[in-house]
């Protein structure tokens, strides 16, 4: 039986991935062709408090030894104070490293009935269904040399952007594969006027395309251009890959033109085991009031089924299900407009609402 390693983390985590969990044994029970088993660690501030670390040898061993880890989130005020090296964040840096976890899957897609919750208007929303891919693990991020030091009597602060061959064709192949899914269309987003790193990250990107992916249409822009486009035109746009630090900025101006992040999952894949995880955080302001929205998390356990366990009927099922449950009226806090028909549900009810959605599929 394939198992999953379930982080829960900190925060509105547990909250959420509850939610998720239940929802995922309603999909076994309905589709009746795979069953799967969960083992849960803590991890984050959570293990902090108990371990004195953020995630523990055992927690690690547990992530390496699963088919695939559901993370709920991690961090919070109350671990702020702690050292860098035992901060809650170091966990996912850990995870993310240890994992191998080079490519960074962000769907931002708008839901109808949500169309409102986005802040541009209406004709440009309408029908957003794009895909970023971050690189994950190498660009600025990790580059060397690093640090602030002083260099001829000036206090100078450098990081170094740079990618590898074999760094830029893995991501580039994630990217087209996924295209090839999708309407076959990949924008690679680089500053290569300016940035030498990334006129390499073009030059390999199109070589990859040209060797191996001919049946997929591939585009280049410019980051600054993409940043305005995203904006001017999203719809424009089906798969977007690019660098670390460009998709770290990238990824959060598409999921905000969706309207809320409460809405969206997340899968970093490139080992043997994928992770997948809400994009939001911890949300402290909110934990243990039972007000968290949990669809991203549910939504992940979908991305789940597609990339780690090629089972894209289930996944569907859950997709499809908390398409019908929106379009039934019912929002968690963050989604919620006064409106006809539109009714306020706690994460409690809204898990159940998919739930009942999967069982009552048409
Ligand atoms: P956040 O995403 O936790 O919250 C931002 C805002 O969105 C808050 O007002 C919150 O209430 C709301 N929100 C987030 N998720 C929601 C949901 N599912 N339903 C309803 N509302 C939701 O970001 P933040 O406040 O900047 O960070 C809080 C903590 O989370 C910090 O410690 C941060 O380091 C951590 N964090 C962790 C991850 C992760 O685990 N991957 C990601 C981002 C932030």
């Amino acid at each position: 039986m394939p198992k999953i390693c379930v982080f829960p983390g900190d925060g509105i985590g547990p909250e959420v991935v509850r939610e998720a969990l239940a929802v995922l044994r309603t999909v076994e029970e309905v589709s009746g062709r795979r069953r799967f088993e969960t083992e849960e660690e803590l991890l984050g501030g959570a293990a902090y408090d108990v371990h004195k670390v953020p995630m523990t040898e055992k927690a690690l061993a547990l992530a390496k030894s699963a088919d695939a880890v559901l993370l709920g989130a991690v961090g919070g005020p109350k671990w702020d104070p702690l050292p860098f090296e035992v901060r809650p964040e170091r966990a996912l840096l850990g995870l993310r490293k240890e994992l191998g976890l080079f490519a960074n899957l962000r769907p931002a897609k708008v839901h109808a009935p949500l169309l409102d919750a986005s802040p541009l208007r209406r004709e440009l929303v309408e029908g957003i269904d794009l895909m970023v891919v971050r690189e994950l693990t190498g660009g600025i991020y990790f580059g060397e040399p690093r640090g602030v030091r002083v260099i001829d009597g000036v206090e100078t602060g450098i990081n170094t952007e740079i990618y590898t061959r074999p760094e830029i064709e893995r991501v580039a192949r994630v990217a087209f594969d996924l295209a090839r899914k999708r309407s076959r269309r990949v924008t690679s987003v680089d500053k290569s006027n300016v940035l030498e790193a990334t006129e390499l990250w073009r030059r390999v990107v199109t070589e990859v395309h040209g060797r191996e992916y001919k049946d997929v249409e591939l585009s280049h822009m410019l980051v600054d251009n993409c940043a305005m486009q995203l904006i001017r035109r999203p719809k424009q746009f089906d798969v977007v890959v690019t660098t670390n630090l460009f998709g770290d900025i990238l990824t959060d101006e598409a999921s905000m033109i969706t309207g809320s992040i409460g809405m969206l999952p997340s899968a970093s894949l490139g080992g043997k085991v994928g992770l997948y995880e809400p994009i939001h955080g911890s949300a402290p302001d909110i934990a243990g009031k039972g007000v968290a929205n949990p669809l991203a998390t549910i939504l992940s356990i979908a991305m789940m089924l597609k990339y780690s366990f090629d089972l894209p009927a289930e996944a569907a099922l859950i997709e499809e299900a908390v398409e019908r449950v929106l379009a039934g009226g019912f929002r968690t806090g963050d989604i919620f407009r006064e409106g006809p028909g539109v009714r306020r549900v706690g994460t409690k009810e809204m898990g159940e609402k998919v739930r009942e959605a999967i069982r009552k599929r048409p």
